[in-house]
Parts: C-alpha cells; structure tokens; sequence
C-alpha cells in the first residue's frame, strides 16, 4: 500500500508491462502455460503485457530496476524462469512459486512497480503435471504467483486463489479480482 494505508501500490496502467523468459529446467509446455497465464492476468487487470523473448538473467539476486546494457534505457521487464532448488532454496521447504516487484518512488511521489521476477520450481511443475488433474493445480499456480507481481498480497480466505497454500481454486476468485481490478486502475506516472 501507498503511505495513505488504502491506495494500493502498482505498475502504471499507461504502458506495457514487458516479461522476459529464462529458458530451461521447465516442463514440456512450461512457456505456454505461462504466457495462458499472462493473459488471463491481462484480461483481469486490463494492464498489457508484452513478451519480449529470451533472457540469461534470473530473477531476485538483488537484480537492478534498470539495465540499460542488457535492456536498453527503460526498467528491465519481469524476469519468469523455471528454476531449480539450488538456485531457489526455497523450494526445498516445498513452495513451488515465488513472486514480486520492485517499486519505485520520484520524491514524495507514489511508488510505482517497475519490474519484477517469477520464480517457479521446474523439477516439481514437472512431477505436478504428471498427475491426474495437474494442469489446473499448476495453471492455478502460476495465476496465483502473477497475482504477487502485480501486487496482491495473501488473504485467509481458502476461497481466494490468493490463498496461501494451493488448493482446489482453479482460478482468481471474486476477491481475487476485487484486487487485481484495483491494481489494474493505478495512475499513470510518465515521469518515472
Ligand atoms: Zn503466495
């Protein structure tokens, strides 16, 4: 949230927001489920999402908003990968996602989210789908963690797909989309 307590902090809804995939450790359409869940982000939000292919770059590590070798002189996009337990370690504990963004404020001006990563457990997306009904658990999952990029937080409601744990939601539920319908209505902010 803003300092005001009520206004939510977001990407600015005036331009793309531009994504980037890393490439390995996936399992067998792992791109295109992501990209089926970016879309439904964007319908939700009505914010745009851009695919701008490839990168080498993972995401957190202390990564920088702005890249201009890499990325020419604009925020770098949202970094997605497939990643494995050594490179998250927080897979071990058995979370299978991780997600955020990064805000950024001119003065006393609104924070704004800029950039951001997705980090998603290759080896168990892989086991995940080789079950009966995994598509929609992993779908769910990747839905649930582009609800953290774009800035929800979790609820105690085990109806929401924000929901801390997986479960039987398949997709955003009522509350779900209270928010991302919010995040989606930020103001635009052409300076930063
Ligand atoms: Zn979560």
């Amino acid at each position: 949230m803003q300092d005001d307590g009520t206004t939510p902090v977001a990407y600015d809804p005036c331009r793309p927001i531009h994504y980037v995939l890393r490439p390995g450790n996936g399992p067998v359409g792992g791109e295109d489920l992501i990209h089926d869940a970016v879309d439904r982000v964007a319908e939700v939000t009505g914010l745009q999402f851009v695919y701008d292919g490839a990168t080498a770059e993972r995401p957190f590590d202390d990564r920088q908003p702005y890249q201009p070798e890499r990325y020419g002189d604009r925020w770098a996009p949202v970094v997605v990968a497939w990643e494995t337990e050594a490179e998250n370690p927080t897979f071990v504990s058995g979370v299978i996602g991780e997600a955020g963004s990064q805000g950024v404020s001119i003065g006393d001006g609104p924070r704004v989210l800029v950039t951001g990563g997705v980090s998603l457990d290759g080896a168990a997306f892989i086991e995940l789908l080789a079950t009966p009904g995994g598509a929609a658990v992993a779908r769910a999952v990747v839905l649930h963690e582009l609800g953290h990029l774009v800035g929800l937080d979790h609820v105690i409601d085990a109806g929401q797909l924000m929901y801390p744990t997986t479960s039987t939601v398949p997709d955003f539920a009522p509350g779900d989309l209270t928010g991302l319908v919010a995040l989606g209505s930020g103001e635009c902010e052409p300076d930063l």
